[in-house]
């Protein structure tokens, strides 16, 4: 049977509440025999800096570095505000990003049918919607240098980002995006300005070459940024995987996520480099959401987007694709019986509690799996 470690960093607020629910399935996969999950847990965020001073103690990156996935729930809170800034919850986040060379965001835009009503577009434009952002995550112009405020001899100021990308940096990322579009519908878009922007002509040369080279048995198409944020809103089905750099991944993510309803839905997931000896890539997987502070102790945050977050991390990092299929198709049914948490109850309707919506999913993998 095969055997992994996973590590679980709950956090703050409704990040133990929704991680308590991945933990109880991951008992039963391990009961059952799915394979073998052995979990270690430490603190992030808020939590760590209550017992240790620090946003992430040295021992929990070196974990989260020998983990085959890291499971990552959510930090922050206004009881942090005033922390010194390098503690401050979401450093550990930062940091884990950064030590472990997460250059990959994936950010899925799935549409559940019973949930298309709940979306700002007409359903028949989204019911069924599948869909995965790649979003190159460590350079491009968040990162470039010079990257400055200069006052001019005419006293204007001068605002300056640069965006910059290598062949490296875009090989690497369009070689997650093939990867995956492998593993799901085999068609990538990638998005660029190149009539426009340098950086977008190179971008759209070194993934065409990589495409000829590696990847020619994946459907490639190009598509301008622009163009394409006005694709996700007209006909988003058109998609499998998208692949583009970190500033149009920022904002066509968001735009796909939203198509899709609530917070408390949307999973993701973090790459980095692959091992060159075995091929695997260190990984976090997290809802998109935060620590809800409103929420948080009361029962009420929805776990379908970390439980939906440790179906990636089956998928993607442990390559256990049929126990993945197994938990998104139990969300699926578990919404089409009408089961609603509070987030995405309808005007009027009973909602269940965090342990009751966990449950019932639960529950409908075991009748899955018979
Ligand atoms: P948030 O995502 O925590 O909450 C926004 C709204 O969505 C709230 O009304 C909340 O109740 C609701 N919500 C979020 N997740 C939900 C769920 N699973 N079920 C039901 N409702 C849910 O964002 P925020 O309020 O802007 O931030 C709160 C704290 O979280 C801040 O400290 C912020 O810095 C932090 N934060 C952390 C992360 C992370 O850990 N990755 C991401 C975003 C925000």
């Amino acid at each position: 049977m095969a055997s992994f470690n996973l590590l679980l960093l709950p956090g703050d607020g409704i990040g133990p509440e929704v991680m308590t629910e991945v933990k109880k399935l991951l008992d039963w996969m391990n009961s059952t025999g799915v394979a073998k999950f052995e979990t270690e847990a430490d603190l992030v965020g808020g939590a760590a800096y209550d017992a240790h001073k620090v946003s992430i103690t040295d021992q929990a990156v070196k974990m989260a570095g020998e983990a085959d996935a890291v499971l990552f729930g959510a930090v922050g809170g206004p009881q942090w505000d005033s922390v010194p800034y390098d503690a401050r919850p979401e450093a550990g986040l930062l940091r884990l990003r950064k030590d472990l060379e997460m250059f990959a965001n994936l950010r899925p835009a799935i549409c559940y049918p019973a949930l298309a009503s709940a979306s700002s577009l007409k359903p028949e434009i989204v019911e069924g919607l599948d869909i995965m952002i790649v979003r190159e995550l460590t350079g491009g112009v968040y990162f470039g240098e010079p990257k400055e405020i200069v006052t001019l001899e005419n006293g204007e100021k001068r605002g300056v980002d640069t965006q910059v990308y290598t062949t490296h940096e875009i090989e690497r990322i369009g070689r997650v995006a093939f990867e995956l579009a492998r593993k799901r519908g085999n068609k990538v878009t990638s998005s660029e300005k190149r009539n426009v922007m340098r950086s977008g002509l190179l971008w759209n040369q070194v993934i065409t070459d990589l495409h000829k080279r590696e990847y020619s048995d994946v459907v490639l198409e190009h598509m301008l940024a622009d163009a394409l944020g006005m694709q996700l809103v007209r006909w988003p089905k058109q998609f499998d995987v998208i692949v583009t750099d970190n500033l149009f991944g920022d904002m066509l993510s968001d735009v796909a996520s939203m198509l899709t309803g609530s917070l408390g839905m949307l999973p993701s997931a973090s790459m980095g480099i692959a091992d060159p000896k075995t091929g695997k890539r260190k990984s976090m997987y997290e809802p998109v959401h935060g620590s809800a502070p409103d929420i948080a102790g009361k029962g009420l945050a929805n776990p379908i987007a970390m439980m939906g977050s440790f179906a990636m991390a089956l998928r993607y990092s442990l390559g256990l694709g049929e126990a993945a299929d197994m938990v998104e198709k139990a969300i699926s049914n578990v919404l089409n019986s009408g089961l609603r948490t509070k987030d995405i109850a309808a005007a009027g309707q009973n909602a269940v509690s965090t342990q009751e919506m966990g449950a019932a999913i639960i529950k409908e993998v075991q009748h899955i799996a018979g």
